[in-house]
């Protein structure tokens, strides 16, 4: 078994993540018993979960459970999300406008947005704290 120490990658369960992750180990209670980990993924630091341990209790559970895509992303994250992942400059908005998906849009009443999708004269934009459904394309 290789031994443990602080600055080693281990497997754990992250909370925040909902998965088995890579972790770096952060703290040992002793030589063989990890205390706190950082997953490698979000750079949450929290308390060593075995996964070989904590999937003993649903071996034998293969209960369907329409298991609901677990998108626990919120409008907000989403939203800072693709803010800071893009590069283009925001185009006010009018009605008249035509946005194309990714656009940046700045609306008179709910600022910045982000277009995610476009049908016919329809867009869908992603702001702050939610997502409208705006016009554009109006001749
Ligand atoms: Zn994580």
């Amino acid at each position: 078994m290789s031994q443990l120490t602080v600055g080693k990658d281990v497997l754990s369960y992250c909370t925040k993540c909902k998965l088995n992750l890579g972790h770096t180990i952060v703290a040992m209670k002793d030589s063989k018993h990890i205390a706190k980990v950082k997953c490698n993924t979000c750079n949450t630091i929290q308390s060593f979960k075995d996964p070989s341990q904590s999937s003993k209790q649903n071996k034998t559970r293969t209960k369907k459970t329409s298991s609901a895509p677990s998108k626990v992303v919120s409008v907000s994250d989403l939203w800072m999300e693709k803010m800071s992942n893009t590069k283009k400059k925001s185009t006010p908005y009018a009605m008249d406008g035509k946005f194309t998906e990714g656009d940046i849009i700045d609306h008179v009443k709910f600022g910045p947005g982000i277009v995610e999708k476009v049908v016919d004269d329809k867009i869908e934009v992603i702001f702050r704290h939610e997502i409208k459904t705006l016009v554009h394309n109006k001749q």
